[in-house]
């Protein structure tokens, strides 16, 4: 009689199964899925070039599960690379109770792994904290403005002020395949369809911006989220106390209903921006660059985005 193979892994045909891939019909076991998910970051990274052999790649640390999973896998990879350094960022916004917990918890994966971590705060570069923001904002009847929108365009600023400081020459995060695809609808559903040209897997180059890079950009958040349980990485999974990202929570839900019903459906949405992607970088000029007259920091603008909402709340 023949022994029951069909929970054997679909790679190793030894070891039993334990997750169903619905868009490739594989069935892995624990070992062959961490492979699985480390040989599709190598595969991503080499498509988009996204690194070279000589970087020092700063990378962005939140302490949530994908960015602690994107530091074990890269931590992982950079070994292979003799001239290649790796160091670990991260942006306090100012988030009590939320953010210095996993702040704490990325430090710890950093020491395990023996990366450098620096820490930048929204109070030592911008004069406040998040919390504070929003206080000014509630007292001024500013509610208009959410901390989101606050926090995103400080922090993407952060982020590159501290990768310049540690002298890195890539800034890696870690968007996940959900992130990308979630983003291209939410652009078109604001209307914003130029904005897709800037949300590439890696970024162009341009003067004082450290080149940014997705590595985790094909791999699903449910994905990067089993290997992070998987490896046993402490990661912070209570949300953010201001998240107030209701469209995105709609596009979120829709989009895994549609990956349920029509498995694979979220890289034929990474595919069409990809495309529209091409299509549009051949209309849209190029843009240009200059200096931020208040800190300096480039912008398309007089004064970058980043001043520009501190000065509403001052
Ligand atoms: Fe910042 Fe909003 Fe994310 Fe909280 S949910 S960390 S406020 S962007
Ligand atoms: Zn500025």
């Amino acid at each position: 009689m023949q022994g029951n193979t069909e929970n054997l892994c679909s790679i190793c045909r030894r070891r039993e199964a334990f997750f169903l891939r619905l868009y490739s019909g594989e069935r892995l076991c624990k070992r062959c899925f961490i492979h699985s998910i480390e040989n599709k970051v190598r595969v991503t990274i080499a498509k988009y070039g996204m690194l070279d052999f000589n970087d020092r790649i700063a990378v962005a640390v939140s302490g949530g599960k994908d960015s602690l999973s994107l530091l074990h896998i890269l931590a992982k990879i950079e070994k292979e690379y003799p001239k290649a350094s790796m160091v670990a960022v991260s942006v306090d916004e100012g988030i009590r109770g939320y953010r210095d917990e996993a702040l704490r918890l990325a430090s710890l994966s950093c020491k395990k792994l023996n990366v450098e971590h620096h820490v930048i705060s929204f109070k030592e570069l911008y004069g406040y904290t998040l919390d504070e923001i929003v206080s000014r904002l509630k007292e001024s009847g500013l509610e208009g403005l959410t901390p989101c929108a606050y926090c995103g365009v400080l922090r993407r600023k952060a982020l590159n002020v501290i990768a310049r400081k540690v002298g890195a020459t890539k800034l890696a995060t870690a968007h996940t395949l959900d992130d990308e695809v979630q983003t291209v609808m939410l652009n078109i559903l604001h209307g914003d369809v130029m904005r897709i040209i800037r949300e590439k897997p890696i970024t162009n180059e341009a003067w004082k911006f450290v080149k940014r890079v997705k590595p985790l950009c094909e791999i699903p958040e449910k994905e990067s989220a089993l290997y992070a349980y998987i490896k046993g990485i402490k990661f912070q999974s209570m949300p953010c106390p201001y998240s107030s990202e209701a469209m995105r929570n709609d596009v979120r839900i829709f989009l895994n209903r549609m990956e349920e019903k029509h498995p694979g459906i979220k890289f034929t949405v990474l595919r069409s921006a990809e495309r529209i992607r091409q299509a549009l970088e051949k209309i849209e000029p190029k843009i240009k660059l200059r200096e931020c007259a208040s800190c300096g920091e480039p912008t398309t603008r007089e004064i970058c985005q980043a001043c520009h909402l501190l000065q509403i709340i001052k």
